[in-house]
This record gives C-alpha cells, structure tokens and sequence, in this order.
C-alpha cells in the first residue's frame, strides 16, 4: 500500500494512539527526511533540531555509514534466540568496547531495547543483589521529585511527576522521593537564600534523615539522572554526588545512575560520571548509544554487582531482543563515529559557544531568570519576574516550544519552565548562532 504524503497526518489521527497529547492535539507535522541538525517535513518545510531528537541524535541524522552497518549486519545474521543460551560478536564487540570506556570497576554490560526497560533492570538488579547476598529487606528505593526514569512501573514508580502516576495506581510500593537539587529555586530549601554548597548541606541532612526513618537496612538503592533532563537540565552542586555517594556507602546502599540522556558526549564526556567524579554501581544508558538509528539500551554493572548476579543460576530477568545484533552492531559503529569526529570535545567546546550566544542574545530580556548548561545540556529559564524568580506561566495552547518551531522552524522542548536544548554533537557554530537567534526573535 502507497499512501499519498498529503493524507499523512490525517491517517496519523485516524490510526495512531501517541502518548500525552489527546488525539484533538493540533494536527502532528509528519517528519520525512534528516541530514545533519535539518529535518524536511511532508509539507516540505524545513526544521533545525536543537533538541537531537529526544536527546539522542549525537551524530546527527542521515549517516549514511549507520545504515550501511544495519544493512551489512541484517543480511549476514539479523537475531537469533535467547542471550541466555547463546552470544552474538556484535554484542560481545561493544560489551568490551563499552567496558573500556566506563569508569572501573563497570565492565560488566546488560542490554536492554531502551531507557525505560534499562532502569527496571537496574532497580530489579538491585534488589536482587542485596536477597542474593542475604539482605532481601532491602527493598526501598530512594529517588528525587522532578525525575525522569521512564515508565514502566518501577523506573515509572521513581519517576518524581505525579503526571506519570495519575491514574494508574498502585504504583511501586517502597520508593521515597528526595528534594531535587536545583540551586536556582533555592525556595525549595527554606526562606534564606543559600549557596550551591549550603544547598548539597540541606539535601545531605535530608537524605541522611530520609535514611534513618526506612532504616539504612531496609534500602537497596538511590536512582538518579546526575544531571536531570526531563525536570529542566538541572546541574546540581559540584559536591552534591560525591557526597552523596559517601552517605550510600556508608550504609551500604547502592548508586544508580540514570544516564540514559547524558551518556555519550552529551556533558563532554563518555558518562556523567566521569564529569562528576563519582562512579556508581550501575549506569543505565539507552538513546545517544546508537544516536536513534536503532532502539538499544545498556546497563554498565560494576564488577562486585555483577559477580553476585552471576553465582548460581544467574540473574532471572531476560528480554527477547538484549544484545540484538543489529543495534549492538549499529552502536559500535555510532561509538566509533563520536571518537573519530572528536564530540566529546565538541559538544564541550560548542556547548559554550551556545551558552555564550544565549546569553548574549536572551541574557537581558525580562522573561529570562537563568541560562545553565553542562557540555551539550542547555536550559533558559523562563521568570515573570526576574528579581522574584516567579516562574512564567505557561498557556497551554501556546507552548514556547510549538510557537518556536511554528514561528521559525527551530524545535526545541520545554520542561518545567524552562526551555531545553541539546543539540546534535555535530552542530555548526552558524547554527548554534540560529538557534539563540530565533530564540531571541520569539
Ligand atoms: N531515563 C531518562 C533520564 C530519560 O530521559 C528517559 C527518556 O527520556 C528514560 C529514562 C526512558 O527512556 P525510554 O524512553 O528509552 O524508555
């Protein structure tokens, strides 16, 4: 069946269940084609993406070279049966590649198909560990309002947005939700303006109490995105994870760290954990793993994790599609190009470029409270009032990201009053300078 481009987005309507917005949602623009950060759509306008896709499109769009890699790898083996009888070269390839670039002692790998998928196996590992070893009360999970952690039940219990739990209680019991760091709305920590150090003090005091009332005993893990994207690129102190990490330490409780949007260049390293200096138990990766070309994820398991998951009869939790050859292949060959391109580098050197015309483009305008970033992770604040910090309410049917990409053809997100950019790695300066430029116009 041929289907004419003109009727696209009316079968779309007729055909499709699409997340969050309600099928009355303004007709959808139906992408067509990609090269770089340019994206032509079925009425032949044409985009520039500053938000990579969903936060994944590192080495931009239309790689001709990933294709080729899908191509080669279909036809000489596309899948066979289950990962826990058999293995496949692919995947063992970028196991051990992925093995080299994560911090020690994670150099034990677990696929998944994506992000959402990834953090169930991370919380279940978790849990898991701790009854392999004798501590089966360890069962909470401490994680933090405003995150994203997808949406299954237990990466979606974690989730900090009553959005994502509305209606479809119960949720998973025995996850408890810690303040999130945010330095700009220092409201959330008392009356008195405080500084990014006194901020790390308050959420130490409150994990240790948080600690102290479920009994360190009864938890088995804290999940968090080091620097949280869906809540608004929020950076949090520069002492806030190491010190963190001391306190699970010393209780025994393990470090997840949710890197499923800012692994792989993103922050201007492999893995925020690197940018931090902190190294987890676990680090869930999806997205920027093979920059979209095809759904991957991969948790990285530190050794003393995954030598207990491994005695016995093994870890009980196995997908169809971990370690598919196609998307093992396709990442190795998307890991190769962020290398050889040199995006780790650039997406910290273009990231300040960016920051740089943001603020000089939007620094002074009224509505503009703060601009934040970490390598290719950008945020605008949005105020009414920049002295009060009020955030700027929104109308609904005129979301900044929709008038944006209406009025100039720039996709960006929004996100809990700010808007949201993390370009492609692969972004020109010229384009960068568009991006702040319609931005501004808007
Ligand atoms: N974790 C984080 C931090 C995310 O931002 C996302 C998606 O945006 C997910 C998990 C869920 O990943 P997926 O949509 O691939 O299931």
């Amino acid at each position: 069946m041929t289907l004419d481009i003109a009727d696209l987005a009316q079968l779309d309507r007729a055909h499709i269940i699409h997340p969050y917005l309600p099928g009355s949602a303004t007709e959808r623009v139906v992408m067509i084609s990609g090269s770089g950060c340019r994206l032509t759509d079925s009425q032949g306008r044409g985009y520039l993406d500053a938000t990579g896709g969903l936060w994944l499109a590192q080495v931009g769009h239309g790689r001709t070279e990933l294709a080729d890699v899908a191509h080669a790898q279909m036809a000489k083996l596309e899948y066979f049966t289950s990962f826990w009888e058999f293995s496949n070269e692919r995947a063992i390839e970028l196991a051990t590649r992925l093995a080299s670039l994560a911090p020690a002692p994670l150099s034990h790998v677990y696929f998944t198909s994506g992000g959402s998928e990834g953090n169930e196996a991370a919380i279940k590992m978790a849990r898991y560990y701790h009854h392999r070893r004798g501590e089966s009360s360890r069962t909470w999970i401490l994680a933090r309002s405003k995150a994203y952690h997808g949406i299954g039940y237990g990466g979606g219990s974690a989730t900090g947005f009553p959005l994502y739990h509305e209606g479809f209680a119960p949720m998973m019991p025995h996850v408890s939700h810690l303040t999130p760091p945010w330095p700009y709305r220092t409201e959330l920590y008392g009356d008195q303006p405080l500084s990014p150090e006194q901020v790390t003090d308050f959420l130490i005091r409150e994990l240790e109490e948080r600690i102290a009332e479920i009994g360190p005993g009864n938890i088995a893990a804290m999940i968090g995105e080091p620097i949280m994207g869906v809540g608004g690129m929020l950076v949090p102190p520069a002492d806030y994870w190491p010190r963190v990490r001391e306190v699970l330490d010393r209780h025994g409780i393990l470090l997840i760290f949710d890197e499923v949007v800012t692994a792989y260049g993103r922050v201007g390293e492999w893995f925020a954990a690197q940018y931090f200096g902190v190294t987890p138990d676990i680090i869930v990766t999806a997205k920027g793993i093979t920059s979209g070309y095809v759904p991957l994820g991969a948790l990285l398991v530190g050794d003393h994790v995954a030598e207990v998951l491994l005695r016995d009869h093994g870890f009980p939790m196995g997908y169809t599609y971990n370690g598919h050859p196609v998307a093992t292949a396709v990442a190795t060959a998307n890991l190769d190009l962020i290398e050889r391109e040199g995006l780790l580098a650039r997406a910290t050197g273009l990231g300040a470029f960016l920051h740089a015309e943001l603020e000089a483009q939007l620094g002074e305008l009224p509505v503009v409270g703060e601009i934040r970033s970490v390598g290719m992770m950008l945020a605008v604040e949005l105020v009414r009032d920049r002295a009060t910090r009020a955030p700027l309410p929104l109308h609904p049917e005129r979301m900044p990201h929709d008038v944006i990409r209406r009025e100039t053809g720039v996709i960006v997100r929004d996100s809990a009053h700010s808007l949201v950019l993390s370009p492609p790695l692969i972004m020109t300066e010229a384009e960068a300078r568009e991006v702040a430029t319609a931005l501004r116009g808007v």
